[in-house]
């Protein structure tokens, strides 16, 4: 984002924004996802946790934190869930005090969730902070391929979530963006755009008031 920043000193103080990026699984999301992460130090990815077993390669702490169902129940217990919902048979939720920690200190924070979770968060206090956006791919047959080029998952698993895919899919209507994921560099550029723009918005400049009154001298 550097050919948009300003001197820092030109930047009042800002309420961090709660960033979501939903779509059908093998759309391109967690791709998008780590590249943005990788060069946008303004946002940090909210770590779920899930009862679903770690696939090969995933790291605990980075990818997920992998919990017993019993642990899940107990952060459900003690509302230490933001949001939580069942994918695939398997129980995924967002712990809520890094969220908390990072918003207040002006970071932005970006979540790979379901469109479950993502009406959840659209009922809580955090509404307004909340920009949705939504990834389809091109087609389905490209999901397809897709899904089925990722050897870790069973034939089974694969046709589960094309199921799947089409259930989510017809939740587009929730979210505030909608991004066709055809070329990846194109997408990733649409993506940074639409957090560069909704830093911008009024509401989330905090200081503005004071600076703009310093500036005229009142
Ligand atoms: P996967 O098992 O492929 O990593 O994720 C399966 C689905 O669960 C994806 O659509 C992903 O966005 C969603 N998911 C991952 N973490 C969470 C979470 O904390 N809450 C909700 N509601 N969905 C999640």
């Amino acid at each position: 984002m550097t050919e948009f920043s300003r001197p820092a000193s030109h930047n009042p103080p800002r309420r961090g924004l709660m960033f979501v990026l939903s779509s059908p699984s093998g759309a391109g999301k967690t791709t998008l996802s780590r590249r943005l992460l990788a060069d946008d130090g303004g946002i940090m990815l909210s770590v779920s946790a899930t009862t679903r077993p770690p696939r090969p390669g995933e790291i605990e702490g980075t990818d997920y934190y992998f919990v017993s169902p019993e642990r899940f129940a107990e952060m459900v217990d003690k509302d230490e869930l933001l949001e939580w919902a069942t994918v695939f048979g398997h129980r995924y939720g967002t712990p809520r005090a890094p969220v908390e920690v990072a918003l207040h200190s002006g970071r932005d924070v970006l979540f790979d969730i379901d469109w479950q979770g993502t009406q959840q968060l659209q009922q809580t206090d955090a509404a307004s902070d909340l920009v949705r956006v939504f990834i389809l791919p091109p087609d389905l047959g490209e999901l397809e391929r897709r899904l089925t080029t990722r050897a870790t998952d069973a034939a089974d698993v694969i046709a589960g979530r094309m199921a799947r895919a089409r259930d989510e899919i017809s939740h587009w209507g929730e979210y505030d963006y909608i991004l066709i994921n055809d070329d990846a560099e194109v997408c990733l550029g649409e993506i940074r755009s639409i957090l560069h723009a909704e830093r911008l918005r009024r509401k989330r400049q905090l200081g503005l008031a004071a600076f703009v009154r310093d500036m005229l001298g009142n």
